[in-house]
């Protein structure tokens, strides 16, 4: 068994390696940049080194840095996490040629899997028909458009080396093909270096059911349930559950089968997860990720395994602890995503310092951390900042404890994704699991979303008292609330969301930029781009400036068209919330 593990990762999946670690005796190593000297999983770990840097290319994917504290700390293994190294074929290769253990997946399976279309022909192999789609990659706009024609608009344009949503255009028609492939096309170079793309009939109410498989390096390899990630926006996931709600044992079991066998037509090893789009009956390869993912709390709620334990003992050359017989699922569990991000303005970034966090308890809750009350929530890094994750003996249950959970935890100083999480639970179409993965983006109403809270440097709106009239189980009830202005009564059905705002709050796209002509900053970040200069004359709408935090890029819109009298900032520059970035007269 290792000794000592090196966990090449930070937030709250660095906490939850860690912790498997102490209960087995194992000495952590915890690595942080500049900006995380003081943060949770420093202070959890049992030693921990600098790596210097304030950005993740700095610091968190500094190679020499990272082999250096290998060397130095002594650990016999690296635990890469999910983000960073963890799909990197070639520090796998590095940390291995090194003596060390490298715990993840063969190199070589990485490589296959990272590349969509080598996965797709891997997936082929074992057997398991992948979406609809090519093999080769598009050479030109015809390929598009003769795909189109033969299995039928939209198809999806995508990377082959894509991921996290990006990379992906779906197109609708002939006419639109060439926009949509450039885009595609600049995407993918923008962000993965690479522009090859390949197609994929785009199926149009698809459920995102995913299967997590393990496999040692004896020969075994076993599947432990699904689960459905069909809650997403921006084709990013918000809410996961297992087991996948509706899904008969027939099916659930042919799904397992098919992602062990694409797990070995790889030579797979270690945890794995096949996802998979469902539709009609049908199930379809999509993906393999080559790694933990985030949301494997809830197949550890369910079959009471702990799956990082697993993955240690797989790479220390053990053989997996149990057998496909002996895995017993129970129950249901959900897992919502605590992102600092408010729901109420289209999902935008919201780092800052956690002034106050109460974490829920009681029975069947689980929090997966990554920060403590007064802990800072960095533009730099990723924007999760923990897991709910609850049990109980049936899915009902469990949404009525995820609800629960919900109203117990207390956020101050960001915005989370909580209020959005609370919609989708308290929905009819959820609960009888009719959703699929464009329902939250095309089907719920998201603009009575109210921030959870005032985030810092944001003046809470002025509650007043107003009467409403709400329904409760087809019974009305008139009641008088304490409701920020611009409220008006509407329809409660007892879950969230009940009072709808009227006006609708600006999307992601255009907020930061005020009526009066100044675009500040709706966060703090840093400046990508600047697409005006001074004399420039702009339109209503017209993105003038594209600012990143968290690993999103937001676009600030003009909400004015005029003249370009002022440019503040230039790219590369970090900004806070509330700066004046341009004036339009
Ligand atoms: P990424 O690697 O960017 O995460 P994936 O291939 O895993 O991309 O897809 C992410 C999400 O995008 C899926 O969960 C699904 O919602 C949507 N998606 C991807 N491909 C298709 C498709 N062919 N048809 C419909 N939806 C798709």
């Amino acid at each position: 068994m290792l000794h000592k593990i090196l966990i090449a990762n930070r937030g709250e999946i660095a906490v939850r390696v860690m912790r498997t670690c102490r209960e087995l005796g194992i000495t952590t190593v915890a690595v942080y940049s500049e900006l995380d000297r003081e943060a949770l999983h420093v202070r959890y770990a049992d030693e921990a080194y600098a790596l210097g840097g304030l950005t993740a290319a700095e610091s968190y994917l500094n190679t020499e840095a990272i082999l250096d504290v290998i060397a130095r700390s002594g650990a016999d293994g690296v635990h890469p996490g999910y983000g960073f190294y963890a799909e990197n074929a070639d520090f796998a290769r590095e940390i291995t040629a090194r003596g060390v253990a490298w715990i993840g997946p063969p190199p070589e399976a990485i490589d296959m899997m990272g590349d969509k279309i080598s996965a797709r022909q891997a997936a082929a192999r074992g057997g398991v028909a992948s979406v609809p789609g090519t093999l080769e990659q598009i050479r030109s706009v015809d390929d598009v458009i003769a795909f189109g024609e033969e299995v039928g608009w939209p198809v999806a344009i995508k990377a082959a080396f894509g991921g996290g949503g990006k990379g992906m255009k779906v197109v609708h028609d002939a006419e639109s093909a060439q926009s949509a492939l450039d885009s595609a096309t600049r995407e993918a170079q923008a962000f993965f270096g690479r522009s090859e793309a390949y197609l994929e009939k785009y199926l149009t109410r698809p459920r995102h059911i995913e299967v997590q498989i393990f496999a040692d390096t004896h020969g075994n390899a076993v599947w432990l349930g699904e689960r459905d990630c069909s809650v997403q926006r921006r084709h990013q996931k918000l809410v996961e559950e297992s087991p996948a709600p509706g899904l008969t044992e027939e099916i659930r079991r042919a799904m397992g089968e098919s992602a062990v066998q694409v797990a070995q037509s790889t030579g797979y090893v270690n945890a794995g997860t096949v996802e998979m789009l469902y539709q009609d009956d049908e199930f379809f390869f999509l993906e393999m990720n080559t790694r933990l993912q985030v949301e494997h709390c809830v197949t550890e709620m369910v079959t009471q395994l702990d799956l990082v334990a697993e993955q240690i003992r797989v790479a220390s050359g053990e053989p997996l602890s149990f057998t496909q017989d002996d895995i017993v699922r129970r129950g249901h569990s959900i897992e919502v995503r605590i992102n600092a991000e408010n729901s109420a303005k289209g999902f935008l970034p919201s780092p800052g310092t956690l002034t106050a966090l109460a974490i829920p308890s009681g029975p069947g809750v689980r929090w997966d951390g990554g920060y403590e009350e007064g802990d800072t929530i960095s533009q730099y890094y990723d924007n999760l900042v923990g897991k709910l994750v609850v049990w109980a003996p049936d899915r009902d249950r469990a949404r009525h404890r995820m609800l629960r959970a919900m109203r117990e935890l207390h956020v101050e100083g960001i915005h989370t994704t909580v209020p959005a999480a609370e919609l989708v639970l308290a929905h009819p179409d959820f609960a009888a699991g009719t959703h699929s993965t464009r329902w939250l983006e095309e089907e719920v109403d998201l603009s009575g979303l109210v921030s959870d809270i005032g985030a810092k440097g944001t003046a809470p709106e002025v509650p007043t008292a107003q009467t409403l009239t709400v329904e409760v189980n087809g019974r009305k009830f008139e009641v008088t609330a304490l409701l920020p202005e611009g409220f008006v009564g509407g329809t409660a059905n007892g879950g969230a969301g009940g009072a709808r705002k009227v006006s609708k709050p600006k999307s992601a796209a255009s907020s930061g930029a005020g009526g009066d002509g100044t675009i500040t900053a709706p966060m703090q970040g840093t400046i990508v781009k600047v697409t005006v200069a001074v004399g420039d004359t702009v339109e209503v709408g017209q993105s003038v400036l594209v600012l990143e935090a968290m690993k999103m890029e937001n676009h600030l819109n003009a909400e004015q068209g005029g003249t370009v009298k002022d440019v503040r900032v230039s790219a590369g520059e970090t900004v806070s919330a509330g700066d004046i970035l341009i004036v339009i007269e």
